[in-house]
């Protein structure tokens, strides 16, 4: 089955966005559970998230897919940095058990002059605080484009996170089309290889999310610039494999393009068209 969605404001609560989801097309939806800057959430709203699990199961969502506000720094310098992303992470994954199955997907953070290895101590650290055995979501490390010192830049350092971390088992992988390509990653020319390298190094059974986008950029550029789907250097052919691939086809995809919602409504139009059944 095609699993499609994009990116929604969440300031109109659960069954807003899922009726918005419904209204474009799509089967499922991300969103990030703050203002993306950080700052405090607003309170859950029972009644909200009640209408929206019913609302789902009529409409057939099964997954939805929460993305920490992306300037969470597991791994800064600062103590209180750090503090403040575990924190928030916490209260994410208490807030996220009111709609439990959920995907909680972060970036593992940037290193910045630390060097690599401090920035991986620090996220797992943070990982071993927030994972708890009973929690009914999986939390996904994104894997990133590597801009400036950002650690999950390859599927090593995924690996190494995952590896290291007590509850590691829990943990799955979000890939971002967009990242990936920006981090050397040939999705157009190679895409069997490249999910071949993921299998060997993280093991494909990890993948649990996808970000489709296209890139402003060509391989390798590492600035993590998305484009719309089709417009960019990944271009429209290598998004199809992507999508009908056998390893990636029943795998929820998330949009994450520079688009209004009206333009994604004839990004999932355009992609149904082109899933193969
Ligand atoms: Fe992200
Ligand atoms: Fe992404
Ligand atoms: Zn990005």
């Amino acid at each position: 089955m095609f699993t499609i969605g994009c990116h929604l404001s969440s300031s109109n609560g659960y069954l807003a966005m899922a009726k918005e989801a419904v209204s474009i097309g799509a089967n499922t939806f991300q969103f990030f559970t703050r203002n993306p800057r950080g700052g405090a959430a607003k309170a859950i709203d029972v009644n909200d998230v009640n209408a929206f699990l019913v609302f789902c199961k009529e409409h057939g969502i099964e997954k939805i897919l929460a993305h920490a506000p992306y300037t969470l720094n597991a791994c800064s310098a600062d103590p209180s940095i750090r503090d403040f992303a575990k924190r928030t992470m916490i209260d994410d994954l208490e807030r996220l058990e009111y709609t439990p199955g959920s995907y909680y997907n972060f970036h593992p953070g940037s290193h910045v002059k630390q060097g690599l290895e401090v920035g991986i101590t620090y996220i797992v650290e943070m990982l071993n605080e927030v994972l708890k055995d009973n929690l009914h979501t999986t939390v996904l490390l994104e894997t990133m484009a590597g801009k400036g010192s950002e650690v999950g830049r390859n599927f090593e350092e995924i690996k190494i996170i995952i590896d290291r971390t007590e509850l590691g088992c829990n943990l799955g992988v979000c890939l971002d089309t967009c990242h990936i390509w920006e981090a050397g990653y040939d999705i157009v020319h190679d895409l069997d290889g490249v999910l071949e390298k993921f299998d060997t190094v993280v093991g494909l059974e990890r993948l649990k999310a996808i970000h489709l986008n296209d890139s402003k950029n060509p391989m390798g550029a590492s600035k993590d610039r998305h484009e719309c789907i089709g417009k960019g250097f990944i271009g429209l052919e290598a998004i199809t494999k992507i999508i009908n691939h056998p390893s990636l086809r029943n795998i929820p995809f998330y949009l994450e393009t520079p688009q209004t919602v009206a333009g994604y409504k004839e990004e999932i139009e355009l992609l149904r068209s082109l899933y193969i059944e």
